[in-house]
């Protein structure tokens, strides 16, 4: 929408091995470049598990594919003695564009908070990546009709401390965790809803700036037979995508959308 790339940001979660991830990667290079994809049109991207971005950065850089990859999480602090945890430094040097922060499925099982999330985000812009900041209702805020008001806390939080110009550059994912991995996919409607409301929410607090730049993503059980008409609506910038995203020939019918 509006002068904005799409992004269609393919999350592995814990899956594929650094050999499985370098066919997968050169199987969707095939896929994209068979079906005359324009990236111009969207903006493709891969996020594996760590062990297998060292593998993906030689093949992409020693084929020149026109795939950007990025990391699912990032460590708050800088170095040190954090046993397990993987430095913004570290992903940047993997060539890593982009880091997930702040996934429902981190959320639940770590615990994140918005305040964490916000600090997660800031280590990866500070190192030159752009954070993919993740929000999203479970079933019961869904069902109380309290979704929007939920997803913009969360936002409010998650961003807390970017200037307008850095939110500009950001970019939010509206994951709405009923719809994660359930194959129940929110309805056009449902995603433009809250990603119109956090994009006026970006406008009311920040301006226009950060508001027309800032590229807001829908994601949960898209496929490339639903992305079509998510990505027919104004506010939605493009997909985080999940399971879809583990097959070449699915992930990229989901970037050819147009
Ligand atoms: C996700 O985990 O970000 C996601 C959207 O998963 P799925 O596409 O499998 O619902």
């Amino acid at each position: 929408a509006a002068g904005r790339t799409p992004l269609m940001a393919g999350n592995w979660k814990m899956n594929l091995n650094h050999q499985e991830a370098v066919v997968l990667v050169q199987k969707l290079a095939w896929v994209l470049k068979d079906k005359k994809h324009d990236h111009a049109k969207a903006e493709v991207v891969v996020v594996p598990p760590f062990t297998d971005l060292r593998s993906v950065q030689t093949l992409v850089d020693g084929d020149r594919l026109p795939v950007r990859y990025g990391a699912q999480d990032v460590s708050v602090h800088e170095s040190g003695a954090y046993t397990g945890e993987i430095s913004a430094g570290m992903l940047a040097k993997l060539g890593c564009s982009y880091v997930v922060v702040g996934h429902s499925e981190r959320r639940e099982h770590h615990g994140e908070s918005d305040e964490l999330v916000s600090a997660k985000a800031h280590r990866a812009l500070e190192a030159g990546m752009t954070p993919i900041v993740c929000v999203g209702e479970g079933l019961e805020t869904r069902r109380a009709g309290e979704h929007v008001a939920y997803c913009l806390a969360q936002v409010q939080g998650s961003l807390a401390g970017f200037s307008a110009e850095q939110v500009a550059g950001l970019v939010v994912a509206y994951e709405p965790v009923w719809a994660i991995g359930t194959g129940e996919v929110a309805t056009p409607e449902d995603a433009q809803e809250v990603c119109a409301a956090i994009r006026e929410h970006v406008r009311s607090t920040l301006g226009d700036e950060a508001a027309d730049g800032v590229r807001v993503l829908y994601g949960g059980s898209v496929k490339a037979a639903n992305i079509a008409g998510i990505m027919a609506k104004d506010d939605v910038d493009g997909a985080l995508v999940g399971g879809a995203s583990l097959q070449a020939e699915e992930f990229g019918g989901i970037c050819r959308f147009y």
